[in-house]
């Protein structure tokens, strides 16, 4: 970084500009922003010039700048239009001691003016060192796009409501409460009118002040498979109630809509095998924002319980003497298998069904594939694509049939959901061929039965 951006404070401090043409005016609309003492030397002032010296908005001398124009001056602009008149002033003002800018020329500049994004008392400063203006003016377009006109005023009324604020706790206490004003409340109420701002901030500030006296909270909610229809109504009123929510990867969206507006939203998405939130970072957050009081549900794909992780969070917020308590919710594999019309236990076929995840911690996960091996089996196999390979082969050199029946569901419960019907012979392969690219549950020992079958239209051609 050979600029370093600072923010010049303005007030009562002098910037010479020298110069009377386009090049001035340009620099002189943006320093009129500013209140610093603006001079100007120009023998032949342009007539905004003029009559921005006439209205008291800065001081006009008309002849060329010369020794003694930048004493106790912050700021030199050579704004002249001519390199040999840009080169005899810039000179006399380094000489006397201000930083000096000339205009279009950055190598003997010795600061630049940046792009601005003004949303006053808000500014954004953009600069490329020279290498790419054109770059900067998009940054520029795309911000003054995105940041609403109203910004400035928020921050105006916001300032002035700094001192009553303190009656929060420092820290994330008060940084939730401005975060709420500048992102929800503060935008609302300035659709209705810009006096409306006010007793809204008050309002809010009422609200926190009664949630920092509150105990912070944790409850670990199971999300269900993706259908918004089938969370449980405790679940769907955590959300309504939830301060903040902090979600997998696997949530989708239609859920997410339910919680309250006003929530603080933190994905913390966990890819297969990819790039994910560390498990430290989403037990520091637990705790962190369970300290200021908040009321955290703790969204999980499916049920929490399973494949979940969730002791590692229970240990950390127990730790720190945070109370918690979990919401069930509707696990893949009882989506999956209502999708395929079957049972997970039946008499006379299977008395128990085991859960298994196909990957652990140190990669492909091994199990008790002797007694999996035999007739009747049933499994739900969570996280099974990638380990598909590896699971065929452990039950075959374990001495299962491979015709018994594997059914994968990609999806389950949205409206997305696919259905692949195969053997344990071929699953490695047809599942490699789905390139399912959703979470898939893979049901070992299980085919759809005939009716589901029909209704989800299922290819046959794969059924042992
Ligand atoms: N706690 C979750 C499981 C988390 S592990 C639960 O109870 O369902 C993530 C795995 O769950 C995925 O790799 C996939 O195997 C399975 N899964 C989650 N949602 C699914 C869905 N809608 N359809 C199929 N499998 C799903």
């Amino acid at each position: 970084m050979e600029h370093f951006p600072i923010f010049l404070a303005t007030t009562g401090r002098r910037i010479v500009l020298s110069g009377g043409g386009d090049a001035a005016l340009a620099k002189l609309r943006l320093l009129l922003k500013t209140s610093a003492r603006i001079a100007v030397f120009a023998a032949h002032p342009a007539p905004e010039i003029v009559q921005w010296a006439a209205a008291g908005k800065l001081t006009l001398t008309k002849r060329a700048y010369d020794h003694g124009d930048t004493i106790c001056a912050a700021l030199f602009y050579a704004a002249n239009e001519d390199d040999a008149e840009d080169k005899r002033t810039a000179a006399i003002a380094r000489a006397e001691g201000a930083l000096v800018n000339i205009v279009d020329n950055l190598g003997d500049s010795q600061f630049i003016t940046p792009a601005i994004v003004d949303r006053d008392p808000v500014t954004v400063a953009i600069g490329t060192e020279g290498a790419a203006p054109v770059l900067a003016r998009a940054i520029k377009a795309d911000l003054e796009e995105r940041l609403p006109a109203t910004l400035g005023t928020l921050a105006r009324i916001g300032k002035a409501f700094r001192s009553a604020s303190y009656a929060l706790p420092f820290g994330r206490a008060r940084r939730d409460f401005w975060r709420d004003y500048y992102f929800n409340t503060g935008p609302e109420a300035m659709r209705e009118s810009e006096a409306a701002v006010r007793p809204a901030l008050d309002t809010l500030l009422q609200t926190h002040l009664g949630k920092s006296a509150r105990d912070g909270h944790v409850a670990f909610v199971g999300g269900g498979p993706g259908d918004p229809e089938l969370l449980t109504l405790k679940a769907r009123r955590a959300l309504d109630e939830a301060d903040v929510v902090i979600y997998d990867r696997l949530i989708s969206p239609e859920i997410l809509e339910l919680a309250r507006r006003e929530a603080l939203m933190i994905d913390v998405g966990k890819e297969g095998f990819g790039p994910s939130t560390s498990q430290a970072t989403i037990n520091d957050l637990l705790v962190e924002h369970a300290q200021t009081g908040a009321q955290i549900v703790r969204l999980k794909s499916g049920d929490a319980t399973v494949f979940g992780r969730l002791d590692e969070e229970i240990d950390a917020i127990e730790a720190h003497g945070i109370g918690w308590h979990i919401v069930p919710g509707i696990t893949a594999a009882s989506a999956a298998v209502a999708s395929i019309g079957q049972s997970l236990t039946r008499r006379g076929r299977n008395d128990a069904v085991r859960f298994l995840t196909g990957h652990d911690m140190k990669g492909f996960a091994d199990h008790d594939w002797t007694t999996l091996a035999r007739p009747n089996e049933v499994a739900a196999i969570y996280m099974g694509k990638k380990s598909a390979r590896f699971v065929q082969g452990r039950l075959i050199m374990h001495g299962a049939d491979r015709a018994t029946p594997v059914t994968v569901i990609e999806n389950a419960s949205r409206a997305d959901q696919r259905v692949l019907e195969t053997s344990l012979g071929s699953m490695a392969e047809d599942i490699a061929n789905a390139a399912m690219t959703g979470p898939a549950l893979t049901f070992y020992g299980l085919a759809p039965r005939a009716a589901a079958r029909a209704a989800h239209d299922i290819p046959l051609e794969e059924t042992a």
